[in-house]
């Protein structure tokens, strides 16, 4: 819970720091009573900051094409069940098309302009959450509407 919380906000305002103008919501909701996660708080925290920075981006995009009601939210919230937790990070940005969403995961794809994105971001962060932790990383998306990443750990 700490760790994402730490790392959502240090998404945002590294974000902020380009983008003085740049507002969005951000979403928190933590299981207090979460069991115990072994995890490797760098390699973790780089899964979440690219997790972040990829949800900013999305909602950032999204923002330069809709009306002025429009309102950038990013959310991470934290349960456990069955011996999992879950850790879900979602935003109501761009979203991902179906043809682009059996790629995202692949080292060097990227959607962004050169210079934006090195398209290695999701591929660490799946190496790091499936071999780094047992653990497994998984997408879901809707065109237009938003995108919602769900790293599943065993507690
Ligand atoms: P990069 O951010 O450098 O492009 P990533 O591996 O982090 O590389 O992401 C790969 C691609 O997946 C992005 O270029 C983008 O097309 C897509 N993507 C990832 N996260 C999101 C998101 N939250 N919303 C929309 N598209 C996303
Ligand atoms: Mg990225």
């Amino acid at each position: 819970n700490a760790l994402a919380d730490e790392y959502l906000r240090l998404a945002y305002h590294g974000l902020r720091a380009k983008d003085k103008t740049f507002n969005a919501k951000l979403n928190t909701d933590f299981d207090v009573s979460l069991g115990q996660v072994s995890l490797v708080p760098q390699d973790m925290g780089r899964v979440l900051l690219n997790l972040f920075t990829n949800a900013f981006y999305a909602v950032q995009q999204r923002q330069k094409q809709s009306p002025p009601d429009y309102q950038p939210t990013v959310s991470v919230q934290t349960s456990c069940e069955s011996g999992q937790v879950r850790i879900v990070v979602s935003d109501n940005g761009t979203g991902i098309p179906n043809e682009v969403k059996e790629k995202v995961f692949q080292p060097f794809f990227t959607t962004k302009p050169t210079g934006q994105g090195t398209g290695l971001g999701l591929s660490l962060a799946y190496d790091i959450v499936t071999k780094g932790h047992n653990g497994s990383l998984a997408v879901e998306s809707t065109e237009g509407q938003g995108t919602t990443f769900i790293i599943q750990l065993p507690a």
